[in-house]
């Protein structure tokens, strides 16, 4: 018995001991953070800026991988069942938390999976149509969408998408139900927007303030309680009178479960750094969000968001009782 203890107090002492040394040569190579959606997305987006920079400070490439599909869930899986080595990490946004209920069946379990980097960003969503949709105020969007709900589409990016969970809350609101079309990411969505191919959608800033702003999409109300500073012209749900629609789009950076702490917490230093950048608090403002702050940008920061997130929207999504399998 005193031997097995022995052996096993050695066996820690060694993991503990590799664990930091193998930390402080931390990064050695590449690293690839998974978008769990297509390029050119909202997601897409935060992750190529913050890689970018977090790069700059750690010696080593940030490769960005694109896993699009199933609302976000394939990409978490294939990081789940990665090498808990910090050589690869997942940038992920609220769906991480919906996707927990949503799904009957998880290739892995949510709060039991992933080790925590940190918060990187809280991002509002807009409600936006094609350029040419007839409705011009989001009182009137709402009338003409109830009065044309068979013949309306609502694009998303799967189920467990932020662009799913804000269409939700939209039909749960004007209690009208639309035809919803998926695609792996909302930066495809947004091409066939602009086409006119699909007539609606609900997406983050961070995909669609230029378009607004160039004026080839309309938008009809942004999901912040607050008036944006990229796009002043465009009222709130409350005041446009849907305030059951307020959410906002956080986003955190994972590792597969056993990834060493030492890893994690070299990895939150870097996010924090970038968080500061000049060039991220310019290009996050004018995209219409702003970096976390410090003491959300850390392991215990993304913990405790993910796991009171998963309780938020847990009663909400039974209630809707839409699941996937
Ligand atoms: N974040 C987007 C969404 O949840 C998808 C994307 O990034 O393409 O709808």
């Amino acid at each position: 018995m005193l031997k097995l203890f022995t052996s096993l107090a050695a066996t820690a002492a060694i993991a503990l001991i590799s664990g930091s040394a193998f930390a402080q040569g931390y990064p050695e190579r590449s690293i690839t953070m998974v978008v769990p959606f297509a390029a050119g997305g909202p997601t897409d987006t935060v992750t190529r800026l913050v890689a970018e920079s977090m790069s700059k400070d750690l010696g080593q490439q940030i490769i960005v991988e694109n896993v699009g599909g199933a609302g976000g869930t394939l990409g978490a899986s294939q990081v789940a069942k990665a090498d808990p080595d910090g050589y690869t990490l997942l940038l992920h946004h609220i769906g991480m938390a919906t996707s927990a209920t949503l799904y009957r069946k998880l290739p892995y379990d949510t709060l039991n999976a992933f080790e925590y980097v940190g918060l990187v960003t809280d991002v509002p969503m807009t409600i936006v149509a094609k350029k040419d949709f007839e409705p011009t105020d989001l009182k009137g969007l709402v009338e003409y969408v109830k009065a044309n709900a068979d013949k309306i589409t609502l694009a998303n990016a799967g189920i467990g998408a932020a662009s799913h969970l804000c269409g939700m809350l939209f039909m749960s609101e004007i209690k009208t139900p639309l035809t919803t079309v998926p695609y792996k990411g909302t930066g495809p969505a947004m091409t066939d927007l602009l086409g006119g191919q699909v007539d609606l959608m609900c997406d983050q800033t961070t995909n669609t303030t230029k378009q607004i702003k160039g004026g080839t999409i309309k938008a009809y109300g942004v999901t912040s309680a607050k008036r944006l500073d990229a796009l002043p012209d465009v009222p709130t749900v409350a005041e446009a009178g849907l305030p059951g629609m307020q959410v906002g789009i956080w986003h955190g950076i994972y590792a597969p479960k056993g990834t060493p702490a030492e890893v994690t917490q070299k990895l939150s230093g870097s996010l924090q750094k970038a968080l500061k950048d000049p060039d991220i608090i310019a290009r996050f403002a004018e995209l219409g969000t702003v970096p976390s702050t410090d003491a959300e940008a850390t392991p215990a920061g993304l913990k405790s968001k993910l796991e009171s997130e998963v309780t938020r929207w847990k009663p909400v999504i039974e209630a809707a009782g839409q699941y996937a399998d």
